[in-house]
């Protein structure tokens, strides 16, 4: 499988090692024809942006990088954090409106918005290395948090859905494909991506492939991505920053 995109990216805005230069020329490198900066939501502990409106600065940072490099299309998004039960993210709307791509997770060390959300994201979450009931706990959670803000936002993709932390992956898919938001595959975290693979495609969603990288070196490194979706026979289509083999740009 052949990829012209990576869209989930860090920079040093946020917990990356590399600036967004370093990003952007590293993708040049790997004959990438888009990339996206997707730095942590600002609720995100140590890892997130300062602040909201440090997405305004990226974004600027991002038109410079458009007007110095013109062979790649570098995109302004964000990995926002769930932070309450009800879906709610940690960037405001008026902030996403000025994104190009929207990305939402579950990570397990996050400010949370309430005492609600410090129990129900956060406490469930660490207490489910524990026991199998917190266990069930969080997947009933985990799912419900992430179905809530599918449909509350449009979010392009879920990132590293069922990483560390659990969720129903079926009942996930389906609210993802009814809602267009696609279903990360993330070849920065190793772990067993299968079950979310086989749900994906029953249920009749899109997958994106993306690298997660948090180091320039490697930006745009997607092939064990696109080998696990080769393996279950994933026609190139439903992968979204794939493009037809041996035939250039997907449009
Ligand atoms: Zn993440
Ligand atoms: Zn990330």
């Amino acid at each position: 499988m052949e990829f012209f995109a990576d869209w989930h990216t860090h920079s040093t805005y946020s917990d990356g090692r590399g600036t967004i230069e370093q990003n952007v020329a590293a993708a040049v490198a790997r004959g990438l024809d888009e990339l996206a900066i997707t730095d942590h939501g600002p609720r995100n502990i140590i890892a997130g942006v300062k602040s909201p409106q440090t997405y305004l600065k990226i974004n600027s940072v991002i038109d410079n990088m458009n007007g110095k490099y013109p062979e790649i299309t570098v995109k302004c998004g964000a990995e926002a954090d769930i932070v309450a039960l009800d879906g709610t993210i940690d960037i405001p709307r008026q902030i996403i409106d000025r994104l190009d791509i929207l990305s939402v997770g579950i990570h397990p060390w996050i400010w949370p918005e309430s005492l609600e959300g410090a129990w129900s994201v956060v406490g469930v979450n660490q207490l489910a290395h524990f026991s199998r009931g917190f266990r069930d706990k969080a997947m009933v959670n985990n799912t419900k948090a992430l179905k809530e803000a599918v449909s509350k936002f449009d979010i392009d993709f879920i990132s590293h859905p069922d990483l560390g932390l659990p969720v129903d992956v079926a009942e996930l898919a389906s609210a993802c494909a009814s809602c267009d938001t696609s279903l990360e595959i993330n070849t920065g975290h190793h772990y067993d991506k299968e079950d979310l693979v086989k749900a994906a495609l029953k249920q009749g969603g899109n997958f994106v492939v993306n690298s997660d990288a948090h180091f320039p070196e490697t930006v745009g490194d997607l092939a064990s991505g696109g080998a696990l979706l080769e393996k279950f026979k994933v026609p190139w289509e439903r992968v979204l920053n794939a493009r037809e083999p041996n035939n250039g740009r997907r449009n």
